[in-house]
């Protein structure tokens, strides 16, 4: 590992929602595939560190009556996509005995479980962006950018270097509020904020849905 300035921070890149067939199945996510890939390599190549999230959900979680079922932990839909994945991979469950490795830097790649949309819900996303210092840039990518992409934005904006950006942060909130997806999330695809939201956060934190880095 080199350079670590840059975090990239990959969002549910998971069977389930990425290809056709997946049981949440974002419509387009696999023309994602390639430029997620090139992302990623960046990781693979030491370039930056790569933090993933993604469901890892029982049977019967109760995100299931909100959603229709999808990553269930074991099946092969909650496989991330080979895309998405590093070779020195560490993967840490939402679960009270599993912790952060000592050594983050002997990975280039870190997989969080969670069971709730927002990943800082979990048990280890919170330390995890305390480990990396105010010094790092986060590159936020992955599905689905009106959800999961959006929560995770969000909380690094909240908890990295928040002051100079709370004025900034409140602005994209309250835009996306007036869109309607805080309180009453739009149904599947929902890709209203694929436009807004890149320039919304761009001022104060940088954000890619996949789309951006075609024409590189
Ligand atoms: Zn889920």
């Amino acid at each position: 590992m080199s350079s670590r300035n840059f975090v990239f921070w990959e969002v549910d890149t998971q069977v389930d929602f990425m290809l056709p067939g997946g049981k949440l199945y974002v419509p387009g996510a696999e023309k994602l595939l390639p430029n997620i890939r090139r992302l990623t390599d960046a990781a693979r190549q030491g370039r930056v560190f790569l933090v993933s999230h993604g469901c890892y959900h029982a049977e019967d979680d109760p995100e299931f009556k909100t959603f229709p079922p999808h990553c269930v932990k074991g099946t092969a839909g909650s496989a991330v996509v080979p895309e998405g994945l590093t070779e020195k991979i560490v993967t840490v469950a939402n679960e009270p005995l599993a912790a952060l490795p000592h050594d983050l830097l002997q990975f280039d790649q870190i997989l969080l479980e969670k069971q709730s949309l927002d990943i800082f819900e979990s048990r280890h996303a919170e330390q995890l962006v305390q480990r990396f210092g105010p010094a790092v840039e986060f590159v936020v990518f992955g599905v689905v950018t009106e959800y999961c992409v959006r929560l995770a934005a969000k909380g690094l904006l909240d908890r990295h270097r928040p002051s100079p950006r709370a004025a900034r942060r409140s602005e994209v909130t309250e835009r996306l509020r007036r869109r309607g997806g805080m309180s009453s999330p739009p149904p599947f695809p929902g890709a209203q904020y694929e436009k807004i939201l890149p320039s919304a956060v761009s001022s104060s934190g940088r954000i890619s849905t996949g789309f951006q880095h075609s024409r590189d």
